[in-house]
């Protein structure tokens, strides 16, 4: 159970196995997963031992956050090298077994980063505040990874202090380097940007007032410095 999200290195032949039949059968996983982690609570083992890492809807399923935000190509890349790394183990299982394992423990990882990103902002976008919590799950708001998923080492895409969470608009600029973070978490507008809000009514009405001058974080989980750097020197683009 402890390895459900693929995350412990040593796992024994049978729990690979064990787990990518629950992988390709998500219905029972839930069942499983509920009735495990029930059963720790009753026995006194609370979440800094065993997190509740997966959402469950109240009528039962699990819903992975954050799988729209990896990238096509490099998820590909990314599953073909863990598959490989899975199999150098000689594990039973066969290359379809093997692959669907490495994509699915990729895809519960940026689950856990979603996740913890989202409850680390309260489910607010840190440049604005907007907070859609009676919208769940509509991808109002996004878990952005602030150093690019596909240019992350293996755990900086699981490190919640790579990440920000963000709406639709304010995410997008971010991701085009439209708008960066410095180290002292103040919010800084391209010079593009500031051009248009000059000329553009509609512009101004997101990236005016209305953009924080610094980023909102209420939990713990800062930006950290290194990723705000990477940021500011590979995707901000304030030259143009
Ligand atoms: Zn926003």
């Amino acid at each position: 159970m402890l390895n459900l999200d693929g995350s412990r290195a040593n796992a024994a032949a049978d729990e690979v196995l064990f787990f990518e039949a629950m992988a390709a059968d998500s219905a029972h996983f839930a069942v499983l997963y509920e009735r495990v982690l029930l059963a720790a609570r009753h026995m006194g083992i609370g979440p800094e031992r065993m997190p509740d890492f997966v959402e469950r809807h109240p009528g039962g399923g699990i819903v992975l956050l954050g799988q729209d935000d990896l990238p096509q190509q490099p998820l590909v890349e990314s599953v073909e090298r863990l598959a490989a790394k899975i199999r150098a183990r000689q594990l039973a299982a066969s290359d379809a077994q093997t692959t669907r394992i490495a994509e699915q423990t990729i895809r519960l990882g940026q689950h856990r980063f979603a996740r913890e990103v989202l409850t680390n902002y309260w489910h607010q976008c840190a440049f604005c505040e907007f907070a859609p919590r009676s919208l769940p799950r509509k991808r109002l708001l996004i878990a952005s990874h602030i150093k690019p998923w596909a240019a992350c080492s293996d755990p900086e895409r699981l490190d919640a202090s790579n990440g920000i969470a963000a709406c639709p608009m304010h995410d997008a600029a971010f991701d085009a380097g439209l708008i960066t973070v410095n180290g002292g978490l103040r919010v800084h507008r391209a010079r593009r940007l500031q051009r248009s809000r000059e000329i553009d009514p509609g512009v101004e009405h997101s990236f005016g007032p209305a953009l924080r001058s610094t980023l909102r974080v209420p939990g713990h989980a800062a930006p950290a410095a290194p990723y705000l750097q990477w940021h500011q020197q590979h995707v901000y683009a304030d030259d143009v």
